[in-house]
Formats: C-alpha cells, sequence, structure tokens
C-alpha cells in the first residue's frame, strides 16, 4: 500500500495487544490504521497457552482470527514496518516502510512488543520456543517429567529452577554466567534435588528444533530435553523515542513505561502489551489493549465535548475548528 492515511488513531502492531486496541476503539466508532510488520514474539511456538477458550491454538492462528474480527469493524491493517513517527497531540505522522507509506493520526497506540535477547550459546536460537523456553506457564506443561537444565545467567536464576523443578523431578542448574549460589541457595539446591554444573555451556547439541545435550566447558556432555534461559526483554522503544519519550530500563530489559491504562509521558502516546509490560503473556497483553483502547477513546471523546463546547459557544471559531477538525482526524464515521 502506498500514499497516505487518515484515522482517529494509528495503532503499531498488530499482536494481541496492538488488534485488541484496535477492536475496542472500533466498536467505539473511532476510525482505526493498525500497521503491522506481522512478526509476533511467539511465533516459533507450536501452540499459545493459557489462552482461555483458545488453549494451545497456533499464534498466528490467533492472530489471523483478530485480524478479521477488527476488519469486521472497519480496522484498516497495513502490512508493513512504522519506520518512523513524529508530530505532537491531535496530529501524528507515521511512516511505513520508510516513506511508501504515511498515516496521519490524533492519537498513537504502540504495540510493537518486545525483542528477546538470548544468551550468545550457539544452538539457542535454532532451539527457542521449541525445546529452548523462558516461561513455565508458556510451555512448562509440554515439558513436564523431562530432563530440563536451566541455564545461569543473572542472579535471578533460582526463580526459574524452582518453577521448572515444580514440573519435572529431573531438573539440572547450569551456572554458566551466574554467580556462585550462595549458602542459603545451595541448601535450597540440595533440598530440591537439583545438581550443579559450574562450567562455561559452549554450546547445545540440536537436532532441528529439539536439543539433545548440552556441551560444557572442560568437555562435559549432558543430555537434556529442554533448555531454560532468561532473555533480556527489549521492547521496541524506537519509534516511542522518536516521537520524544526515553526508554526506561530495569534489571529484566528495556521498556516503555506507561500507567494501568496505557498513558506514557508523551501527551497523545500510548503504550500496549509487552511495549509497556515485559511480562504480559499473550491474554494479559489482549486485556492490556482492551484497557487502552478504551482510556484512547475515552481521551478523544473528553477532547470532542471540549470541542462542541466551544462551537456552542462560538460558532464562527467552531466552523474553523471543524475544518482544522477534518484535516487532522478525518471523517469519523469513514474513517477517511
Ligand atoms: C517463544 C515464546 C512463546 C510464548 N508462548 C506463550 C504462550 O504459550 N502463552 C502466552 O500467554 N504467552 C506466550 N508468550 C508471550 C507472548 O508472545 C506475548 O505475551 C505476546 O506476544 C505479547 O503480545 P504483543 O501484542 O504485546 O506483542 P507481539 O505479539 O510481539 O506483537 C507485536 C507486533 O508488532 C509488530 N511490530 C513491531 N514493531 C513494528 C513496527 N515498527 N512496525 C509495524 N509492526 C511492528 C510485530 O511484527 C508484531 O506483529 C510466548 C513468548 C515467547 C517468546
Amino acid at each position: 500500500m502506498t500514499g497516505a492515511l487518515r484515522a482517529d488513531v494509528v495503532v503499531v502492531g498488530g499482536g494481541a495487544a496492538g488488534l485488541a486496541a484496535a477492536v475496542a476503539l472500533a466498536r467505539s466508532r473511532r476510525s482505526v490504521v493498525v500497521v503491522d510488520a506481522g512478526q509476533p514474539r511467539n511465533a516459533p511456538a507450536d501452540g499459545a497457552h493459557n489462552v482461555l477458550g483458545n488453549e494451545g491454538i497456533a499464534p498466528l492462528e490467533l492472530l489471523a482470527r483478530g485480524r478479521a474480527e477488527a476488519e469486521g469493524y472497519g480496522v484498516r491493517i497495513v502490512r508493513g514496518s512504522a519506520t518512523g513517527a513524529s508530530g505532537v497531540l491531535d496530529d501524528f505522522t507515521v511512516e511505513v516502510d520508510g516513506g511508501a507509506l504515511s498515516v496521519r493520526a490524533r492519537r498513537v497506540v504502540l504495540a510493537t512488543g518486545l525483542v528477546d535477547d538470548l544468551p550468545a550459546v550457539p544452538g539457542i536460537a535454532e532451539g527457542w520456543g521449541s525445546s529452548v523456553l523462558h516461561c513455565p506457564f508458556c510451555h512448562g506443561w509440554e515439558v513436564r517429567d523431562r530432563r530440563i537444565a536451566v541455564l545461569g545467567r543473572t542472579e535471578n536464576w533460582l526463580h526459574q529452577v524452582v518453577l521448572f523443578r515444580g514440573l519435572s523431578d529431573d531438573v539440572t542448574f547450569l551456572r554458566h554466567e551466574a554467580p556462585e549460589p550462595t549458602p542459603e541457595q545451595e541448601e535450597q539446591l540440595a533440598a530440591l534435588g537439583v545438581p550443579v554444573v559450574t562450567g562455561r555451556v559452549e554450546r547445545l547439541v540440536v537436532d532441528g528444533t529439539q536439543v539433545r545435550a548440552v556441551a560444557v566447558e572442560g568437555g562435559g556432555v549432558f543430555e537434556v530435553d529442554a533448555v531454560v534461559v532468561a532473555p533480556r526483554f527489549l521492547a521496541r522503544t524506537e519509534l516511542y523515542e522518536a516521537l520524544g519519550g526515553k526508554r526506561t530500563t530495569t534489571p529484566f530489559g528495556e521498556h516503555v513505561a506507561a500507567d494501568p491504562r496505557g498513558a506514557t509521558a508523551v501527551p497523545g502516546v500510548w503504550a500496549a502489551g509487552n511495549a509497556g509490560e515485559l511480562t504480559a503473556v499473550v491474554v494479559a497483553s489482549a486485556a492490556s489493549g482492551v484497557l487502552v483502547g478504551a482510556a484512547v477513546h475515552g481521551d478523544l471523546a473528553v477532547a470532542d465535548l471540549a470541542q462542541a463546547v466551544r462551537s456552542r459557544r462560538d460558532p464562527f471559531s467552531a466552523a474553523t475548528e471543524a475544518r482544522v477538525g477534518a484535516l487532522v482526524g478525518g471523517d469519523r464515521r469513514h474513517g477517511l
């Protein structure tokens, strides 16, 4: 698609969060354009779990259904990558694919998700989302009772050991880059029956996407069925920064700081899903999208009310505002 589009709201990102925001907005008769590069974070996984009513659904199938639902309410979905953003409250422009298309809108929802920054160990990328895992709630059930190794990276390793130990009796802690366990942690590992391997992990032995073994510095090779890693969660913050925001760094990664309803420090810019909350799973991301959609609609409704009052008080200025409004917001009924 080329040219220029106008809408009340441009949503960047068409994952669970962005599509849920778009549906909520469109059902309130807001015109919405979703720009989506089509690479949701959980795409490598066979199924999405803990998705009530759609348990185990293929991630791309879930989003295809979401797109159809959004389009059913008049949402326009643009396949492409938002490569730039500019403007201020009431008049933002999002540039798609280096300027092939531009979208002007009164409000921006950033639902661009995050990038999982994985440990730099050969084999991890190949098994990622299949037999190299991070989240016990997303894929723990699928590896229950299997041979699981937890790869240490930071001081937060115990959390994953405990949660995966609840799923299997055969859990090993590979210290790798993690600090040496404290005496208290050693006692906890012993109580759980979790052995520790101290050398650095050199590589995972993988067969397609299935990890078979872990090779450790010094020649040790341990057969495993799954490896648990701790990614750094790096939300895509480039567009937020282009709009004047600053990314927030935490021990777990980087994100766009937002209030519980998604409002950021930049007026008119909102964050939904993993862009604003690094730990949000699919349903939580969709819930965040609905909340953000409702909040943005409320924000626009208040702005529209203020304009209606001004128009009533001063019809001459109302005519001017209507012209400006048509320029900026377009025709809401037809989403032009
Ligand atoms: C391997 C793996 C498995 C997982 N399994 C589960 C599970 O079973 N159950 C569960 O609840 N959660 C699971 N999760 C977590 C789940 O992936 C996230 O909760 C969810 O994807 C977050 O939704 P989102 O809409 O915020 O981001 P995403 O789903 O990542 O969607 C973001 C969208 O924005 C697009 N985008 C990004 N930047 C741009 C741009 N500049 N322009 C246009 N489009 C852009 C992307 O291409 C993508 O389509 C898993 C995560 C991983 C890594």
